[in-house]
């Protein structure tokens, strides 16, 4: 049974308790700020070949012929008002011959004005016409200058022509410094031998290192964290009634919230960054402060995912059975069908990911993707590579057993083989693996022995197929220790056995220690719970009422109910 509790059901009691000790700072504003900042700097980012300077001076001159043409009808709106009152100093002193002269110029006047408002409208939704044509140009020229890379010789310097292997340099440098990496794109731009004939490239060069300049550090205890478990691909099937429904509902997110929450985020600002770019380690062990960069109004963020290793038990729930790689080389899922046969595509956080990225480059910080957390017991990422599906001890639990009696070619060192094809693919794409412990353990319930045990045989199954790990995302959200820093057996274990990055739940914005001798950082779960209980801890965001997914049953069940 202890297979079947998720994360933080159990502790979520106690880590209402602890959220209080942990100070939730008021941090709205400072997002509401960072929001605007992005919306100004937004512009100025999405263009890459246009100088910045250009494009400002551009917007600056719009603006001063609409400042001079207001101003204008101003001084036509001033004549105006002088006419209406000299007439009406006249109406006074003549007689109703002289009264109904002076209505109808009233009414020409008033005619007059209605058409000067109408001009001035005219004017207004030209102007709005007009800055969104600017708009569409500073897009179009960024898509006429990218077309032009690809087919055409810069206007400058017609002798030249981009050859193949030159559109691929500045492609290749154009996507690092879509993610971020500026010196990478200016570095690779410069070093190849097109530079000093191609002016592309060197005007790419110079816009690169704006760009770079731009760049603010941010705070590394200001950076916010925020976990899923397997995503519900079916609703009807997860949510169908059986033992197990209360279970997804409370700690589960459906797809369509995922791609929701994930949409909202990257239209914030938010920039997915590796856990190593926030705290480095050194060969003895010894931690300090990393360092992120990213342009005014970017937001970077940690995303992981918990037990990735589809069980047993969430067969025929509407989840994904496995990861795979496909003939292209992109990280898919298996999900499979009522008849019996298998689909392969997105079904899953990965894959989703990987796909958003591709579409979204500037998402992910320097390639970032976020943290895969492992147990072993039921092997990883759908592959049954636990030993113990090889030497089948006698209290082997039921639903392996029983996979076991339905999978009769079962080979461990084929599932071994996938799995490990499937991780290498996976860091490949900016994936990093965590222990989640090898049995889905409370760390804070558990004796010093158990983990040590436990470690041990994460160690021997999950590690040579993920190329090892130094993070450990606790399961139910446990910890070593309260807010207060480290101590203990467990922890010089850990420590000793090489674990320097630490993560437990926590609902905070922020929770992050950084200490000699390791990093922790708290999670936030985007999950059935939190929307439903604490839709306002969500907002910095997402809003949870345009995310909830109406196939969920409501209420939520309360924790430590079902
Ligand atoms: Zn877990």
């Amino acid at each position: 049974m202890s297979e079947m509790k998720p994360d933080s059901v159990e502790t979520e009691e106690r880590l209402l308790e602890k959220e209080q000790d942990v100070p939730v700072e008021d941090n709205d504003k400072a997002y509401e700020d960072s929001d605007k900042a992005y919306e100004d700097g937004d512009k100025a980012y999405e263009d890459d070949d246009k100088a910045y300077e250009e494009r400002k001076a551009a917007r600056q001159e719009r603006r001063r012929r609409q400042k001079r043409k207001r101003r204008n009808r101003r001084i036509v709106g001033g004549i105006l008002v002088t006419a209406v009152a000299a007439i009406g100093v006249g109406v006074g002193f003549y007689g109703d011959e002289i009264q109904t002269f002076f209505k109808e110029q009233q009414v020409k006047i008033s005619q007059l004005t209605a058409s000067n408002k109408k001009e001035e409208k005219k004017e207004t939704a030209e102007n709005t016409k007009k800055a969104e044509e600017a708009g569409k140009e500073e897009t179009k020229e960024t898509e006429q200058t990218s077309a032009k890379v690809e087919e055409t010789p810069a206007p400058e310097d017609n002798q030249e022509t981009m050859t193949k292997e030159e559109k691929k340099i500045y492609k290749r440098a154009k996507l690092y410094s879509q993610q971020y990496n500026y010196n990478k794109a200016i570095k690779i731009l410069k070093e190849s031998s097109y530079y000093e004939t191609n002016s592309r490239f060197q005007h790419a060069v110079e816009v690169y290192q704006k760009k770079k300049d731009s760049c603010v550090s941010w705070p590394i205890d200001q950076v916010t964290h925020v976990f899923y478990h397997t995503l519900i691909a079916d609703t009807s099937k997860a949510f169908d009634g059986d033992y197990k429904a209360a279970d997804y509902d409370q700690v589960m997110t459906t797809i369509d919230e995922f791609n929701k929450i994930t949409q909202s985020m990257y239209d914030k600002g938010y920039v997915m960054v590796n856990i190593y770019d926030l705290a480095k380690v050194d060969e003895n062990g010894n931690m300090s402060a990393g360092e992120i960069l990213l342009p005014p109004g970017k937001v970077p963020f940690v995303l992981s995912q918990d037990d990735v290793c589809y069980y047993h038990y969430m067969d025929g729930d509407g989840f994904a059975t496995k990861l795979v790689v496909d003939e292209d080389g992109k990280i898919r899922n298996e999900y499979v069908n009522d008849d019996g046969s298998v689909s392969v595509g997105d079904y899953d956080m990965v894959p989703l990911i990987d796909r958003f990225v591709e579409e979204h480059p500037d998402f992910s910080y320097r390639g970032a993707k976020g943290i895969v957390a492992l147990t072993g017991y039921n092997g990883i990422l759908g592959y049954r590579t636990d030993i113990s599906y090889e030497t089948r001890p006698d209290d082997l639990d039921q639903n392996k057993v029983d996979w076991l009696n339905s999978h009769p070619d079962f080979n461990l060192d084929t599932e071994r083989e996938e799995a490990k094809k499937v991780a290498q693919a996976m860091k490949e794409e900016g994936w990093v693996f965590a222990s989640h412990t090898w049995g889905h353990l409370n760390v804070s319930q558990i004796s010093l022995e158990r983990l040590q045990a436990d470690t041990q045989k994460f160690k021997e199954n999950v590690d040579p197929l993920i190329g090892g790990t130094d993070i450990i995302i606790f399961a139910f959200g446990a910890d070593l220790t309260g807010v207060e820093d480290y101590s203990g057996d467990k922890f010089e274990y850990l420590k000793n056995q090489g674990y320097n990055y630490y993560c437990n739940v926590d609902s905070s914005k922020y929770y992050v220690q950084l200490r000699d001798r390791y990093f922790r950082m708290g999670r936030r779960n985007l999950d059935g719970y939190r929307m439903y209980y604490n839709p306002d801890l969500l907002t910095d965001l997402f809003d949870a009422s345009a995310v909830f997914d109406p196939a969920r049953p409501v209420p939520v069940p309360p924790m430590g109910q079902n």
